[in-house]
């Protein structure tokens, strides 16, 4: 069987030309590569499995499988013994946050568009029993660099690809973004997304954290209790209907936060967005 590994070792380097660094997150660098023999751009997700400690499970077709204009396509995986690369759909905006902070804060209706694609992809996500568990604004990306270009949620099914035992707090980085029931330990399902989203959203609206505070256990103590609010003056001139979305989401008890699919239909992100709609 040696050379059959080998084989599979050679694999990514035969059929790709690595390129520049495209980013790096907790787990993994990506890099722009090209397909040989094509000029067509990829980018790939390296994983060291010997750092992470990390082992592929089989289940990846599914995942290959998913498709979804707001998410970013995964193209193949490939494993050698010490590496894992996971070819993806090149994206060649910024990170919602980088946007989020060269702008400082959106309009409502920036807003509720973008929160209409990230609830779009998290909808389809969930109907296909994949829960995301690390929506930030880090792992949102906008498609291209045009001010209505859409958005397209990265870094997805991971923790279905890759079985690890880093605890997901640690794999936050910062706590900002995670759910109670997630920092608690507790049993979690899909609404720790909904959780997420809301911060988000409470973000693109005001341009700062619900539960900013000066240290970690504070924020975790604030996130906790659910203990934010829509300070003056920076939310006075905030739609009521924007706000009921963020207190219908950041809800402490995951049974009762809404749904991705209610929140499809939430009033203020089925009004506002349909007052403008994206270039396809
Ligand atoms: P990690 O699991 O380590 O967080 P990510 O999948 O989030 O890794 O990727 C890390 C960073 O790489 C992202 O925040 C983003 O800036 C960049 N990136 C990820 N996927 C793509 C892509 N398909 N096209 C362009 N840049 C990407
Ligand atoms: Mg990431």
């Amino acid at each position: 069987f040696w050379f059959a590994e080998s084989i599979r070792d050679k694999k990514f380097e035969d059929l790709y030309e690595l390129g520049k660094e495209l980013g790096r997150g907790a787990t993994a660098v990506v890099y722009k590569c090209i397909a040989k023999g094509t000029n067509q751009a990829w980018a790939v997700k390296i994983l060291d499995k010997k750092v992470e400690h990390k082992t592929v499970v089989t289940e990846v077709g599914i995942l290959l499988k998913i498709e979804h204009p707001n998410i970013v396509q995964m193209k193949e995986v490939y494993e050698t013994l010490e590496t894992v690369y996971i070819i993806l759909e090149l994206v060649t905006g910024s990170e919602l946050f980088e946007r989020i902070v060269s702008e400082q804060y959106y309009s409502e209706e920036q807003a509720a568009l973008a929160v209409r694609d990230i609830i779009s992809a998290v909808d389809y996500l969930h109907k296909h029993d994949i829960v995301h568990r690390d929506l930030k604004p880090e792992n949102i990306l906008y498609e291209n660099l045009s001010q209505d270009s859409k958005l397209k949620i990265c870094d997805f099914g991971l923790s279905t690809i890759v079985s690890n035992k880093v605890s997901l707090v640690t794999l936050c980085g910062t706590p900002g973004y995670c759910a109670p029931e997630v920092l608690k330990g507790n049993n979690y399902g899909k609404s720790c997304d909904m959780w997420s989203v809301g911060v988000i959203a409470y973000i693109l609206l005001c341009g700062y954290e619900p539960f900013h505070s000066d240290n970690e256990p504070q924020m975790f103590k604030k996130i906790l209790k659910g203990d934010y609010s829509f300070d003056s003056p920076w939310w006075d001139e905030i739609s009521n209907n924007a706000k009921d979305l963020v207190r219908k989401l950041l809800v402490v008890d995951p049974a009762k936060r809404l749904t991705a699919s209610a929140a499809l239909k939430h009033v203020w992100v089925t009004g506002m967005a349909n007052k403008k709609t994206h270039m396809e």
